[in-house]
């Protein structure tokens, strides 16, 4: 059954990554993702079948549009590997269960949104605040208040930050934490919080070493980097860290 589960969640991954790609082009944009069909941005021809099987595609087409010749970015092929990659792991841990569910609502948006955040600086209402939505529902039907409990905790707190710091942190990333706690629950949700600014806090170092000194960073990669590592190691984190605190106050 793992394997079947994991096969089924890793092609329902590389067929939303392919979405994924719409959105990150698309909503930026303002541009509609239904209308028109998928085409080629250089050439406007419209796109064939076959050339629109994700992740394959571009192999097959060698990275070039089938009638300009232009080329097509490697995020497209990356997007889609790395969405079914994503899906397939929460189909091996998780099975088809409303976990599953859950996590891959919040993995689909913290795609979108690293891309149209590395891309323009934005994480689009539709996105963030569409995830949201569909995760507090979900929530409200299974009874998991503690997931209620950490979209209202997660907003709370990136809210109170961005107050403090004057609009250190945008409302793009306070909204996609919103679905972060909601899709994670109270627990998981702050420690993704945690390790976003952790990882956030070193790579800015590192940066600034490195004598980089440019603008603040987009935060939407370490919000998701913080998501996915509570999302798979979380409950062993936090046991290690209960256990260490335990260890210390007996010591
Ligand atoms: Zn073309």
């Amino acid at each position: 059954m793992t394997a079947l589960n994991t096969g089924l969640l890793f092609l329902l991954g590389a067929v939303l990554g392919s979405f994924a790609n719409v959105c990150i082009w698309r909503l930026p944009r303002r541009e509609s993702i239904v209308w028109p069909p998928s085409h080629c941005p250089l050439c406007r021809e419209k796109l064939k079948p076959w050339h629109m099987v994700p992740i394959f595609s571009w192999f097959l087409l060698r990275g070039k549009c089938a009638y300009c010749g232009g080329g097509i970015s490697l995020r497209y092929p990356l997007v889609e590997a790395a969405t079914a990659a994503v899906f397939a792991a929460i189909g091996y841990a998780w099975g088809l269960s409303a976990l599953s569910l859950q996590y891959c609502i919040l993995s689909l948006a913290l795609i979108i949104s690293i891309g149209t955040d590395l891309s323009h600086r934005e994480i689009p209402d539709q996105v963030s605040l569409g995830a949201s939505a569909v995760l507090a529902f979900l929530a409200l039907i299974l009874g998991r208040w503690g997931n209620l409990l950490g979209g209202v905790l997660l907003f709370g707190i990136l809210f109170l930050i961005a107050v403090l710091s004057k609009g250190g942190m945008g409302g793009g990333d306070i909204k996609l934490a919103l679905a972060i706690g909601l899709g994670l629950g109270w627990r998981l949700g702050l420690l993704a919080l945690a390790l976003a600014v952790l990882t956030g806090g070193v790579v800015s170092v590192v940066m600034l070493l490195m004598g980089q000194r440019k603008k603040a960073l987009p935060f939407a990669p370490f919000l998701a980097a913080g998501a996915w590592l509570a999302m798979f190691l979380g409950e062993r984190l936090l046991d290690l860290y209960i256990s260490v605190v335990f260890m210390l106050s007996t010591w």
